[in-house]
């Protein structure tokens, strides 16, 4: 799970605010043109992945959503509209309702009203999965780190087989394109941690890095600022 370090609100949702303030407003009261400010202001922060599992959210509203971090059912209605509570989640299935929602999904789509143990805002959210070349996923770092990564794998249903088909494939496709060009480890590690011209993240990027990094026998850091041997281990 790739850490989000989170910049300011959008403008327009501070204005919106300020404008309302003396009103008991709900989510539903938050204006189509202001959910779109602040769906872009989050597209820019997780560079247009999925906060949860990394995958590219294009920007298809039915394919994502504004996922509160601290579900809104447990929350005053006034920390809805906290910048600093939400991320955007892609909803792990095609499409939304009643219909779609009985056919299971990840992420945003899975988690219904759920707190998670472990979010991409917390400081060690990095250390506490591991990602393997087939695409599967485990808790890890220490014994408390992987008892919450577990509850959060299956609160997100983030080994779901869909899910870790569509990861083990960006992952191929990233130990292809390394051997292919000759790459060093460090050149595959840097280009999937780093955005295009658009500010956008390679598809399952965080994940393909995460894999090249263990296989260059770097637990963590900074995947543009490593300096490593490709075998060392
Ligand atoms: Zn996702």
């Amino acid at each position: 799970m790739r850490r989000i370090r989170k910049g300011p609100a959008p403008p327009e949702l501070e204005r919106w605010k300020r404008d309302n303030a003396h009103l008991s407003v709900g989510w539903g009261d938050l204006p189509g043109d202001v959910k779109r400010a602040w769906r872009a202001c989050l597209f820019t922060e997780q560079g247009h992945t999925c906060a949860y599992c990394s995958a590219r959210v294009d920007d298809d509203p039915l394919r994502h959503h504004i996922d509160h971090l601290p579900p809104r059912s447990r929350t005053p209605r006034a920390d809805h509209f906290d910048h600093g509570n939400v991320v955007v989640s892609c909803e792990g299935r095609e499409g939304r309702g009643a219909e779609t929602r009985r056919k299971g999904g990840h992420c945003g789509g899975a988690r219904g009203n759920s707190a998670l143990p472990v979010t991409p805002l917390d400081d060690d959210c990095e250390e506490c999965f591991a990602y393997h070349s087939d695409g599967a996923i485990e808790a890890a770092g220490s014994l408390t780190q992987g008892q919450r990564a577990d509850s959060t794998i299956h609160l997100l249903k983030l080994d779901d087989k869909l899910l870790t088909v569509r990861r083990r494939e960006a992952i191929r496709e990233a130990l292809d394109l390394v051997q292919a060009s000759g790459q060093a480890l460090a050149s595959g590690i840097e280009h999937y941690g780093r955005p295009d011209q658009q500010g956008r993240l390679p598809h399952f990027g965080f994940i393909a890095a995460s894999v090249l990094r263990r296989m260059a026998g770097i637990a963590g850091g900074s995947p543009a600022s490593c300096s490593l041997d490709p075998h060392g281990g």
